[in-house]
């Protein structure tokens, strides 16, 4: 095993949007990778928002994901706690580190960490001096993504509240520094706190870890980063939508990482195999749906209908299309009729709804175009005969009987179609015609037939 440790720390808040997906998907990547170490921590402090349902959103997200952990919640490791709520008697050990170091003091209540050299210790006095701002070293940081940035961190800054909670920076760089953490990989977002950890690294004489700031993703048009409302942020919402994780995950590592050529569709093991900082774009990238649908619909053509029908029924049977007690063989049937069709599952309810009701809501466009070329009910009433003979009622045998009563009567077989399909369907489009007949079975076929010549 490597000595790389990254971890992926969440603070909860109900929701696991895709930014947040894409950074525990990259730390998880690159522990893959580098056959190192992923471990999850919760950043919890934020007694009001951290509810155990948030935990739940976030720790069924990461699962659907399949973003498995080595150390945190559900999994222990050695170096827990893992909950940030669990952990004040190691943040009461480091801070008594850096009082014994003389870098705090007390000021209004609060402890502020005290930087080096001279420095501003009150807002008042950094507003003050106009003329000459800047009297603290830059920080440098050697970023695995952006490559060298350089910040100045002139004023000191509170590291435990007057309540005696402690802030973000201090638990952030304490809980990296005891939990071995050996790369950051966190959102750009971070990027402007990154000096401040450094300040703190430094001040308990530790070696900073390697940062990694990934680009935001924007949302699909216009300005801005993805927000919680824009259609597609929310992990939690895509299953209920249809989509394949597989698909999703695969579609994320795309957002901030390319394998440097035009593939998309790749093998998780392949990416993990190809994953490394120099990968990751400098420039934001942009959610793009019909990318991600494009995407998952070749995953889905490519499963068997074994998975294809197990994902589908309790989609079907939730739009109220099947019943519970639909036969798995004909379920089956019609999906293989359809899997190499769809865009998503959830085109699914509306695609395939005439198989197996037989009412069915009849396309007026379509039925006044196929009336314009010949009266539908006229060779409807040929057909009948033709099927009732057939005696495989395959799409060969179908394609046969047809063919040679077309042939018989000086026609082309095609020109029965259109008005076969609308009679059995309502529709102009669909499934192979005659491979939907079989499915369909003689008696659905010719019940359907009957009642449309009949229809006024
Ligand atoms: N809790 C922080 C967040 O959710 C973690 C930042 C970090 O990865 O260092 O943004």
């Amino acid at each position: 095993m490597s000595h790389v440790r990254v971890r992926f720390a969440p603070s909860p808040t109900g929701f696991f949007h895709i930014g947040s997906a894409r950074t525990a998907l990259f730390n998880w990547l690159y522990a893959r990778h580098t056959g190192g170490t992923f471990v999850l921590r919760i950043e919890d402090t934020d007694k009001a928002r951290n509810t155990e349902e948030a935990l739940r959103v976030l720790i069924d997200g990461m699962r659907w994901l399949g973003l498995d952990w080595d150390e945190g919640p559900e999994v222990g490791g050695d170096y827990g706690p893992y909950f940030q709520s669990e952990r004040q008697p190691v943040y009461d050990e480091y801070l008594q580190k850096l009082k014994d170091a003389g870098r705090t003091y007390e000021k209004d209540g609060a402890i502020w960490f005290k930087l080096e050299g001279e420095r501003y210790t009150t807002y008042d006095d950094f507003k003050k001096a106009e003329v000459e701002k800047v009297k603290t070293e830059p920080v440098v940081i050697e970023d695995a993504v952006r490559g060298r940035v350089e910040r100045r961190e002139e004023m000191d800054f509170v590291i435990v509240r007057r309540d005696g909670s402690p802030v973000f920076h201090f638990v952030n760089v304490v809980d990296d520094i005891a939990m071995g953490i050996t790369h950051v990989i966190r959102g750009e977002d971070h990027l402007s706190n990154t000096s401040k950890h450094v300040e703190l690294f430094k001040a308990f004489g530790v070696e900073p870890p390697v940062f990694a700031h990934i680009p935001l993703i924007l949302k699909e048009s216009g300005p801005g980063k993805m927000s919680k409302r824009d259609k597609g942020a929310l992990i939690e919402d895509y299953e209920s939508r249809g989509f394949l994780a597989a698909a999703v995950r695969n579609y994320i590592c795309l957002l901030g990482w390319n394998p440097k050529d035009d593939r998309e569709k790749m093998d998780i093991g392949e990416i993990i195999e190809l994953f490394d900082f120099p990968g990751i774009n400098k420039g934001n990238s942009r959610f793009d749906e019909k990318k991600l649908s494009a995407l998952n619909a070749e995953y889905l053509r490519e499963m068997n209908i074994e998975s294809f029908t197990f994902l589908a029924r309790p989609i079907l049977a939730a739009a109220g299309v099947v019943s519970e007690e639909e036969s798995e063989d004909y379920l089956q049937a019609v999906l293989g009729l359809c899997q190499p069709k769809v865009k998503g599952l959830d085109d699914l309810p509306e695609f395939v709804g005439y198989f197996f009701k037989d009412e069915y809501p009849m396309d007026e466009k379509t039925g006044e175009r196929i009336a314009k070329k010949a009266d539908p009910k006229a060779l409807l009433a040929e057909v009948v005969p033709v099927l009732e003979g057939v005696e495989s009622f395959d799409a060969d045998g179908l394609h046969v009987a047809l063919e040679t009563h077309a042939e018989a009567q000086g026609q082309k077989v095609f020109a029965y179609f259109p008005a076969l399909r609308y009679a059995v369907s309502g529709q102009g489009g669909g499934p192979d015609l005659l491979p939907m007949l079989a499915v369909m079975g003689r008696d659905r076929v010719l019940g359907r037939i009957r009642r449309f010549i009949e229809a006024s």
